[in-house]
């Protein structure tokens, strides 16, 4: 270990509090965390010259790689335009364009307005104030529920952790509205639709839930439901926009369109933070007043429509078109799924989830019964992965395998190979 890495590690250790992390084990003399330095596609470098796959996409970030020569010079380029102007009073080429961009991937006349924002839970923070504006605009406050499913993840900041079931994600903050927490749809008939504002989804997957998937029809059975009760839908693809399910939304593979939408994660291709939340042209509407009432959406951030982002987004929207991006999706999806039916027959695998390029391996005893989630066996798992060139994270005891989409075939069947190693050496032990 070199000079500067000791350097980094000891400020990390004196200074630094990491997310969702129990620091006191972080700290731990005996623990050395891996320090990061570069990457390049898939793969990442750490302080010590060692390659990684990078298997979950930088946290469901990363996209087309790191360093994609195309967004690395669209941020250049912009950087010696200027990095950041504020979007109170003023507007930004980049930004603009990247509305019509957004704006132009659904069926026209749909979605048609685009708010931006810095991440996945503001995302959902304008969805939520924007969809019990409307209903307040509209003359009907009455509607100030929310509905969300068990086990959702929708961040962390307190109105949109209020939303989710995992309890050490819950906040009390419930002021001003309610949440009706269901585990499916069959628990539809305990609400009042007239009193709800909107209904709030992660389609087709659970992310932070353990990659969970809802059974392949709920979401248009659900969209039919809030049609019928004119209930609105917000639909949280902060996870599984730009083609991680394999479709470039994951609601198209059900034919839905939502009424608002947050994206987040992957919009930039996993380059900088930034966010949008689209919704309707009539959402929009119920907040344009007359001068004798005032329903501007007072709402919104220092780094709203940050230029550099909007460049970087512009880019990753360019490379699905240039590479074909979708389409070349579609044989690595199957090899995907080939790799995972392989790992499926290790005994201590006990349930598999795939959505597109989303993937949970959920490991148990061979009798079918959970670990002690005291044993970290997940944790673990990841561990031995690491050492195996496959850089990771579980939840609870399911790995998630989730690789940018220009992985290769061969990174593909070696991080699969990796699992493999990985749960044989932990789970017998
Ligand atoms: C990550 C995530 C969020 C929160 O996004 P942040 O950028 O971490 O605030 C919300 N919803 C889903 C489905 C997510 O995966």
């Amino acid at each position: 270990m070199n000079a500067a890495t000791r350097v980094a590690i000891s400020a990390d250790r004196a200074h630094t509090w990491h997310p969702f992390t129990p620091m006191r084990e972080w700290c731990a003399p005996d623990h050395e965390p891996l320090v990061l330095l570069s990457g390049e596609g898939a793969v990442l470098r750490d302080s010590e010259g060692r390659e990684y796959l990078d298997g979950n996409s930088s946290i469901w970030t990363n996209l087309h790689g790191h360093r994609h020569p195309k967004i690395d010079a669209a941020i250049r380029a912009q950087l010696d335009r200027v990095a950041h102007t504020s979007f109170l009073g003023f507007t930004n080429p980049p930004a603009a364009q990247l509305a019509a961009e957004l704006v132009a991937l659904w069926p026209a006349g749909t979605l048609t307005r685009v708010f931006f924002s810095d991440d996945g839970s503001t995302a959902i923070e304008v969805a939520l104030k924007m969809a019990l504006g409307h209903w307040r605009h509209r003359g009907k406050p009455e509607r100030r529920q929310f509905v969300s499913f068990r086990g959702a993840y929708h961040g962390d900041t307190l109105g949109a952790a209020s939303l989710g079931q995992i309890p050490t994600f819950r906040t009390a903050s419930r002021e001003g509205y309610e949440v009706v927490e269901l585990a499916d749809l069959s628990e539809l008939e305990k609400v009042e639709p007239e009193r709800v504002a909107a209904v709030v989804i992660e389609p087709l997957i659970q992310g932070a839930a353990g990659m969970q998937l809802w059974p392949s029809g709920m979401l248009r059975e659900l969209r039919a439901w809030t049609e019928q009760h004119g209930v609105l839908l917000i639909l949280d693809e902060v996870m599984t926009g730009f083609g991680r399910t394999g479709t470039m939304f994951a609601c198209e593979q059900e034919g839905v369109v939502p009424d608002l939408i947050a994206l987040a994660k992957g919009l930039t291709g996993g380059y900088l933070p930034l966010a949008a939340t689209l919704t309707r042209e009539r959402i929009f509407e119920s907040f344009l007043s007359d001068p004798d009432e005032d329903r501007t959406l007072y709402y919104g951030h220092s780094y709203t429509a940050n230029q550099l982002g909007c460049a970087a987004a512009l880019a990753s929207l360019e490379i699905f078109r240039e590479e074909k991006v979708l389409a070349s999706l579609q044989p690595k999806i199957a090899r995907f799924s080939e790799l995972l039916a392989e790992l499926a027959d290790l005994p201590h695998v006990f349930s598999i989830r795939q959505c597109g390029f989303i993937a949970g391996i959920e490991v148990r005893r061979t009798d079918g019964t959970p670990f002690p989630p005291a044993d970290r066996v997940g944790a673990q798992v990841c561990r031995a992965a690491r050492a195996c060139g496959l850089l990771t994270r579980p939840i609870r005891d399911t790995i998630v395998l989730s690789p940018p989409n220009c992985v290769t075939d061969a990174q593909l069947t070696s991080a699969c190979s990796a699992i493999s190693a990985a749960v044989a050496e932990i789970c017998h032990g």
